[in-house]
C-alpha cells in the first residue's frame, strides 16, 4: 500500500494587518522528505500520530513525504508564499503517483491574500491529482470553517476534540485509521453535515467542561454506534472572515444509519443554538480588572484577549503595560511586546545597559499598541529557539528570534520579542533566566494554551476584555464576507 502524505497549519486572522510571508513558516518549521518525519515522529502532531498509525498497521506500507509546514497566527498569506506551499504539497504528488490513498493534516481557516478557503483549493488540487477513486482524509483542528469545497473534495474530514488542544496526534491517528479503513476495504457511506450560524467565542468553549463539553460528549458516543465511521464538532476560529463560517457537525455513516443520525445531529445542533447566550461571558474592562489587582491571589496570570498572539494579534499592545505603569504601588510584572525597533536598540546597546526607548507598535495615540516611552535596563539578550515543555505541543522547537529582557523601574520585566509566536509556554521566560514564579502577574498571549505549562505557577487566572485583532466584542471587527445573519453580530430570530 502506497500513501502519500502532508501538513499545513496556519490560523489566519483576517483583521491583522500583517501578512503571513514564508518567512512565518520558516521559523516554525518548513519540512520536506525525511525531514518531515525526523521532526514529527513521536510527537503529540497530526502527523506524529499518523507515522504512529502507521508503524502499527499489521500490513507494510509505503509513505510518501510531500511537506509540513507551520506557522504562529497571523494576518492573510500572501499569495506567492501560498503558491510555493501548495507546489511543495502537489509536486511530490505527481511524481509518486499512483498512490492508493492520500493524508492530509490541515488547519482549517487558512485564508491567503488572493483567495479564502485555502485548505478548500489545497484539497481540491489534491483530488484533480489523484482522481475521483483515491481516497483523501484531512484530519483539522477544532477551529476550522468547514467550506462546501473542503467536503467536496475530502472523502473524509476529522477535527480534534479538545480544546485547549491536547489530542493531536489522537486526531492523526483516528484520521490514518480510517483511511486505511477506506483504502483496504472500499466501504461506502453518507456524510451528514449541518452549520449553525453562530460564531463562539473561544475563551469559553472549552471541552472540560460545560456546554462544549456535553457537545464533544455526544459527538464521541455517535462514533462508538456501528456503521458510524466518525463524527466531528468544528467551533471555528472567530476572527476569520469568509463565507461558510460558523458552527459545523460532520457525521460519516452507513448508508442504512443515516437517518437516525441525521435526526441526532439536528438535535444537538438545535441544543447549541438554543444555548448559545450561555458560550458568552462578561470580562472585565482593563479599567475594571486594574481597581481590583490587589485582591486576586497572586501570581496572575492576566489575558490579554484583545491580543492573543495564537490567533493572530500581533503581540504589540501596550494596554496593560501603560496601566501597569500607572499604578502607586507597582506589582513584579512580567510582560511580552513585540517591537524590533526597542529591540535592535537592545542589542545594539548589549546586557547590563541602560536604554531610552519607546515599547508597543504605533504611533497613533488612540491605538492599543501606542508606543510607551521607557528608561529600561537590558538584563538578558539570547537568540536561541526554545523547546516547550508544556502540555500542549510538548517537544516542539520553536525559532522565536532575537528577544532581549529589559527591566522598567524595578518593577516590569518587560520581554521583547522581533516578531510574534507562541509565548504560552513557561520555559519563555526561563530561557531569559526569569522564573515566572517569581512575579505577581504574567501577561498571557494565549486564551488556553498557557493553562497546562502554567498550573502549578499561578494562582489567578482573569481575562481581561482588550481592544485589539483579537477582539471579543466581534461587533467591533469589519467583518464582510460572512454569511449574515449570524450570532452574535446579528440577532437571528430562527434558523434551523
Ligand atoms: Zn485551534
Amino acid at each position: 500500500m502506497k500513501i502519500y502524505f502532508s501538513g499545513l497549519y496556519q490560523e489566519t486572522n483576517s483583521f491583522c494587518p500583517v501578512m503571513t510571508d514564508m518567512g512565518c513558516f520558516q521559523r516554525g518549521y518548513l519540512l520536506q522528505d525525511d525531514a518531515i518525519r525526523k521532526r514529527l515522529n513521536g510527537t503529540n502532531t497530526e502527523l506524529g500520530g499518523f507515522f504512529e498509525a502507521v508503524a502499527n498497521y499489521p500490513a507494510p506500507i509505503k509513505t510518501i513525504p510531500g511537506m509540513a509546514a507551520w506557522a504562529v497566527a497571523y494576518g492573510p498569506v500572501l499569495r506567492d508564499t501560498f503558491e510555493r506551499l501548495a507546489d511543495l504539497i502537489v509536486a511530490p504528488l505527481k511524481d509518486s503517483l499512483p498512490v492508493d490513498g492520500v493524508f492530509l493534516s490541515l488547519h482549517g481557516s487558512l485564508v491567503a491574500e488572493h483567495l479564502d478557503d485555502g485548505e478548500g483549493v489545497i484539497l481540491k488540487m489534491v483530488r484533480e491529482i489523484v482522481g475521483e477513486s483515491t481516497p483523501i482524509v484531512c484530519s483539522l483542528d477544532f477551529h476550522a470553517v468547514v467550506t462546501e469545497r473542503m467536503l467536496k473534495n475530502a472523502d473524509m474530514l476529522i477535527g480534534y476534540r479538545t480544546y485547549p488542544h491536547v489530542d493531536m496526534g489522537e486526531t492523526g491517528r483516528r484520521a490514518t485509521k480510517a483511511l486505511l479503513k477506506l483504502v483496504t476495504e472500499k466501504f461506502r457511506f453518507d456524510t451528514v453535515f449541518r452549520r449553525v450560524p453562530m460564531i463562539l467565542p473561544v475563551d469559553n468553549t472549552e471541552t472540560i467542561d460545560g456546554s462544549m463539553f456535553e457537545v464533544m460528549e455526544r459527538v464521541k458516543n455517535w462514533e462508538k454506534r456501528p456503521g458510524v465511521f466518525s463524527a466531528s464538532a468544528f467551533c471555528t476560529h472567530p476572527w476569520v472572515d469568509l463565507k461558510g463560517h460558523g458552527v459545523a457537525l460532520l457525521v460519516y455513516v452507513e448508508k442504512s444509519g443515516h437517518g437516525e443520525i441525521e435526526k441526532e445531529l439536528s438535535q444537538l445542533a438545535d441544543y447549541i443554538w438554543n444555548g448559545r447566550h450561555k458560550f458568552l461571558r462578561n470580562y472585565p474592562d482593563v479599567d475594571a480588572f486594574m481597581q481590583k489587582i490587589n485582591e486576586y491571589e497572586k501570581p496572575i496570570a492576566i489575558v490579554d484577549s484583545g491580543d492573543i498572539t495564537t490567533a493572530g494579534g500581533m503581540g504589540d499592545s501596550t494596554v496593560l503595560l501603560r496601566n501597569l505603569l500607572s499604578m502607586e504601588e507597582r506589582i513584579l510584572s512580567a510582560v511580552p511586546i513585540v517591537d524590533a525597533v526597542t529591540l535592535e536598540k537592545a542589542w545594539s546597546a548589549g546586557e547590563g545597559q541602560t536604554i531610552d526607548c519607546s515599547a508597543g507598535g504605533s504611533n497613533d495615540k488612540d491605538a492599543y499598541n501606542l508606543r510607551v516611552p521607557l528608561t529600561a535596563t537590558v538584563m538578558r539578550l539570547c537568540d536561541q529557539p526554545l523547546i516547550i515543555k508544556g502540555t500542549s505541543f510538548s517537544g516542539m522547537k520553536l525559532d522565536i528570534g532575537r528577544r532581549a529582557l529589559l527591566q522598567v523601574e524595578d518593577s516590569i520585566f518587560l520581554m521583547v520579542l522581533e516578531f510574534t509566536s507562541m509565548m504560552n509556554d513557561p520555559q519563555f521566560w526561563r530561557s531569559m533566566d526569569l522564573e515566572p514564579n517569581s512575579m505577581d502577574l504574567i501577561v498571557q498571549k494565549s486564551h488556553k494554551l498557557f493553562r497546562a505549562g502554567y498550573a502549578d505557577i499561578v494562582k489567578s487566572v482573569v481575562t481581561v476584555d482588550t481592544p485589539g485583532c483579537t477582539d471579543r466584542n466581534l461587533k467591533r471587527l469589519p467583518f464582510s464576507k460572512i454569511d449574515r445573519p449570524i450570532f452574535p453580530m446579528d440577532d437571528v430570530k430562527y434558523w434551523n
